[in-house]
């Protein structure tokens, strides 16, 4: 009883001891589970390789009273290669890899819609073999966005006013109020996007690819500053509603200076938007030269 297996992602490892890592897991049945991989630092670790982060991996894991450990893994798809040498797409799954790891707070709790949410991102990203027919990695990590805040309860609204009900299309978006809102129950400070804004996040949402590939430069940019602005909304209040959350701020990460332990808790809410806001600026990046030829 005390082994068992598990599909998992490897979201974020992390040094401990002489030659072993703490492998934070996002698995399909048992939720987030964090597990020593012991001796994988060392030359020749049968388990190195295979549990790097964006990995998916059937593994084997014996149950701990705090940390479980690994006692074997098969990798089911090597995302982690395939995305290393395109940076808009390594940067928008460390950006899903982040937003899975804070949206799934609670260790052990089955969150089996996440996992397969993220299994769905990485796959989309990597795509098919030719370049010209994947998914834009950005719009990819906006979905991602949108439909992982969904299935942790907090889905916005791209049409009906999220406070009413009254039908859409509206004009204004309020991050606090659930999405679009009517004239009647616009707060002060809402954003005014343009009307195609919130539909191609609708269709993000709704996973209607041909209409979201369909939206232009400036949707692109308006929808990802509006999930992002939405994701930290939510992230900051799931912090605070934990009331046990150490609030020790994480050690810089220098090489060399890696803790041996790993701080409780999770990261501060401002670095999965942080992630995500890199992720954009890469992906708008690679795709400027293509949208303005000189
Ligand atoms: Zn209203």
């Amino acid at each position: 009883m005390k082994l068992y297996r598990d599909e998992a992602v490897v979201l974020r490892t992390q040094k401990i001891g002489e030659a072993d890592r703490v492998i934070t897991l996002l698995t399909r049945t048992s939720g987030r589970v964090r597990a020593v991989a012991k001796g994988v630092r060392r030359t020749g670790s049968r388990f190195g390789a295979r549990l790097e982060p964006c990995m998916l991996a059937d593994v084997q894991l014996h149950r701990g009273r705090s940390l479980d450990v690994v006692t074997q893994v098969v990798t089911l798809a090597p995302y982690a290669r395939s995305v290393a040498d395109d940076y808009p797409r390594y940067t928008a799954a460390t950006a899903m890899l982040e937003v899975a790891e804070r949206l799934t707070p609670e260790e052990r709790e089955p969150a089996t819609q996440q996992f397969l949410l993220l299994v769905g991102g990485l796959r989309a990203l990597v795509g098919p073999p030719h370049a010209s027919v994947r998914r834009p990695a950005g719009l990819v990590l906006d979905a991602f966005v949108v439909r992982s805040l969904a299935v942790a309860g907090w889905g916005a609204s791209f049409d009906a006013c999220a406070r009413c009900g009254a039908p859409g299309p509206h004009r204004a978006f309020a991050v606090a109020a659930g999405g679009a809102v009517c004239r009647s129950c616009r707060p002060p400070g809402a954003a005014a996007p343009a009307p195609t804004t919130l539909e191609l996040l609708g269709a993000l949402l709704a996973g209607d690819w041909d209409a979201a590939l369909a939206a232009g430069e400036r949707e692109r940019r308006e929808a990802s500053g509006l999930a992002a602005a939405y994701l930290q909304w939510h992230l900051e209040r799931a912090v605070r509603s934990l009331p046990l959350v150490d609030r020790t701020p994480e050690p810089t990460t220098d090489e060399g200076s890696v803790p041996d332990v790993e701080p409780p808790g999770p990261p501060p809410p401002g670095r999965a938007v942080e992630a995500l806001s890199a992720a954009q600026a890469a992906d708008r990046a690679a795709r400027a030269p293509q949208g303005t030829p000189a």
